[in-house]
């Protein structure tokens, strides 16, 4: 997976700016790169791509972990740009190769600095969100006994609902949310790969306010989406 999103985004942005045992990255103007980990993970087939954070109220792709700035996740030395010690920043875990396109897609659209398009989680992807769920409701069909032109409206498909979308976490939340939480994961107190985290879950009707949203580390963070 990480072979393929290296090659897609080459594709895309021409030859790595940095290439190194642990990274590849691309830089699209000053402000606007892209990180690819490729020392990491080793016990899934993903990919981890670093994004810029956008700006307050533009849209943030649904398979993102939200990073504040001050969590120092990012080499100082060989900084991409958008991805420097101290910039907020996004985290896509990417598991099919067709989602390199919407990265790209909404990479392209950071660096023309237009509105962000919307990147929705993929179907299979949904499909194993939601088998995981409840209110799971099965594909509607035609009955096969049903006279000519005629669909029964109990077997047909629910209308998919409408939904909200995920916007960037304002800056002056994510400031106040890191004073309130002391740079720290509220479970168990690491300074260590912190990341926002919504109180009540974005898909849920989760908000981005400073009530609904605290710091996590990763591994709590992940505990967390388990239980879920
Ligand atoms: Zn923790």
């Amino acid at each position: 997976m990480k072979d393929e999103v290296a090659a897609r985004l080459a594709e895309a942005f021409g030859p790595p700016a940095r290439d190194v045992q642990k990274v590849k990255s691309w830089t699209l103007t000053g402000a606007v790169g892209v990180v690819l980990q490729v020392d990491q993970p080793n016990r899934e087939n993903a990919a981890y791509v670093w994004l810029p954070y956008p700006g307050d109220g533009q849209a943030i792709p649904e398979i993102a972990a939200e990073y504040p700035g001050e969590a120092g996740r990012h080499s100082g030395t060989y900084a991409t740009p958008g991805l420097r010690r101290g910039d907020p920043a996004l985290k896509l875990t990417l598991r099919d190769p067709g989602e390199v396109a919407d990265v790209v897609a909404y990479l392209r659209a950071m660096a023309a600095s237009a509105p962000l398009p919307e990147v929705r989680a993929r179907p299979e992807r949904a499909g194993r969100i939601r088998a995981a769920g409840p209110g799971t409701s099965a594909p509607g069909h035609v009955s096969d006994t049903a006279p000519s032109g005629f669909i029964d409206p109990a077997s047909m498909p629910l209308p998919e609902p409408v939904k909200p979308r995920r916007e960037a976490i304002p800056r002056v939340v994510q400031r106040e949310v890191w004073q309130r939480d002391g740079g720290r994961c509220v479970e168990c107190s690491t300074r260590e790969k912190l990341c926002f985290d919504h109180i009540v879950p974005f898909s849920l009707g989760g908000s981005n306010t400073v009530r609904n949203i605290q710091l996590l580390c990763e591994g709590c963070n992940l505990s967390k989406s388990n239980r879920i």
